[in-house]
């Protein structure tokens, strides 16, 4: 029987509420320092009454996450990403316990049964982990590897998979891009043949975060040899199963502490009841999928972009060239300031896209728009930080060098920028059509 625990869970949440307070500090800070506080408003209203999307609930759960990350994550931050790997079930179940992994999922399942206007606030609050690794795999855990499932899949799925994923007691991957597969989706060539009631798994998948660790993968497969976008199906595969193998852990540029694996299938066999929703609608569910994928990694990057503005304006002010804090440059303070324009307006955008969202809407022009403004964002405003940090932005001791490495990754994986460009085409109707 599902749990009904939710609910109770978002009680307590509110009910616990603990406010935090701005120290400020000077100088470079360790990577992974426990920051208790959020770094001087940069973000605008902070309060319920002023906010356009977040109320007094959205509030009290972020600061009840901020606990979480401030105790049991940043502390262990910089260790992590030294391993390249981070313990993903201790994190997950302590996560989960405290229902962060399930707020727009359904009550009867361990969710809150929220919109999706929380797993928002959940992904901004995330931002103020001190790397981009370890957010990321809890993204795939709660909005990568599971929307189409809760949406999608049958009563036996979801307590086999979905609860647990939630709860915190198993640990999800997504298997949807392949070594010759991963911005042109529909031609992936792993194949789920059906033999009596199983499907036959032959293929791999690249590029697969928490890989490693993973109980169960929410696999994207071909099931028939029909035309691209009506040949796939989404399977949940556990990962134990005999036949599947995890290759390596591939060695990355950034996100360090999330383990990414390339993993093969050998005539793995698994039940056809295993398959989400209805068979073949594979591609579609998972470009549904992706919305929310998106529209989480822009939440996610906002603070941390936020926080190395920030500590770029803290570390400029008290380091003095020409006799002058490098920050009283015009140069670098009016930068400074239009990159956090640019922040705001992407913000906007985003808040703008999740109220169309959770009203129903298809957002999938805004949620491009979204990814594609955050990635190239993200590449300028680490490079410009980065830069006024001279040889201490170059070093590995402080933050904005990991961002700089982290945040490249945004340009490229969940669909690169010329995959959002060519929707936004697709959506402006200049696309010529096939
Ligand atoms: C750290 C990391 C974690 C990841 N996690 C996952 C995961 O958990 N699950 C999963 O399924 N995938 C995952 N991915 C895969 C990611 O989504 C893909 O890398 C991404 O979709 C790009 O695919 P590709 O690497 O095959 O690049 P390719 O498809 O080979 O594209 C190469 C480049 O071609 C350019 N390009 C693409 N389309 C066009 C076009 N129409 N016009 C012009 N140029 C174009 C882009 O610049 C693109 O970067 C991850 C990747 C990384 C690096």
């Amino acid at each position: 029987m599902a749990l009904r625990g939710g609910a109770s869970r978002l009680n307590s949440l509110f009910t616990s509420r603990r406010f935090y307070k701005f120290t400020p500090r000077i100088g470079v800070r360790g990577l992974s320092e426990n920051v208790t506080s959020k770094p001087a408003a940069a973000s605008g209203p902070e309060t319920a009454a002023d906010h356009l999307i977040y109320t007094q609930e959205h509030f009290a759960l972020k600061e009840s996450l901020r606990k979480i990350i401030d105790q049991e994550i940043n502390p262990h931050v910089d260790e992590w990403e030294a391993q390249g790997t981070f313990p993903a079930h201790r994190i997950f179940k302590l996560l989960g316990s405290a229902g962060f992994l399930g707020v727009n999922k359904p009550v009867e399942y361990g969710g809150m049964g929220l919109d999706f206007s929380y797993s928002v606030a959940v992904a901004e609050e995330l931002g103020n982990v001190r790397c981009g690794g370890v957010p990321m795999a809890i993204g795939v855990q709660c909005d990568m590897a599971t929307p189409a499932l809760a949406r999608f899949g049958s009563a036996e799925l979801k307590d086999e998979f979905l609860l647990p994923t939630i709860m915190g007691d198993k640990v999800a991957c997504l298997g949807v891009s392949e070594v010759g597969a991963g911005s042109d989706v529909s031609s992936i060539m792993t194949k789920a043949v059906r033999k009596g009631d199983e499907y036959v798994i032959n293929g791999g998948k690249m590029w697969t975060t928490n890989g490693t660790q993973a109980d169960w993968m929410c696999l994207l497969a071909n099931t028939s040899d029909g035309p691209p976008h009506k040949n796939k199906s989404l399977i949940c595969l556990p990962m134990n199963l005999p036949g599947v193998h995890v290759a390596r852990k591939i060695d990355k540029l950034g996100m360090w502490s999330s383990d990414t694996a390339e993993v093969f299938f050998d005539d793995v066999r698994v039940p056809c009841e295993n398959v989400i929703g209805q068979e073949g609608m594979g591609f579609t569910y998972q470009m549904l999928q992706f919305q929310e994928e998106r529209l989480w990694a822009v939440a996610n990057v906002l603070t941390t972009m936020d926080n190395i503005i920030q500590e770029t304006i803290q570390y400029t002010r008290q380091r003095k060239i020409f006799k002058q804090p490098v920050l009283y440059h015009q140069a670098v303070h009016f930068r400074l300031a239009e990159l956090q324009t640019e922040v705001e307006l992407l913000r906007s955008l985003l808040y703008r896209a999740t109220a169309l969202y959770i009203k129903g809407n298809d957002v999938t022009k805004l949620a491009s728009m979204a990814k594609l403004k955050a990635g190239r964002l993200a590449r300028e405003l680490s490079d410009s930080c980065l830069q006024y940090w001279g040889g201490m932005g170059f070093t590995s001791d402080v933050q904005v060098s990991r961002f700089y490495r982290d945040s490249r990754l945004l340009s490229i994986g969940a669909g690169a920028d010329e995959v959002m460009l060519g929707i936004i085409s697709k959506y402006m109707d200049m696309v010529p059509k096939k």
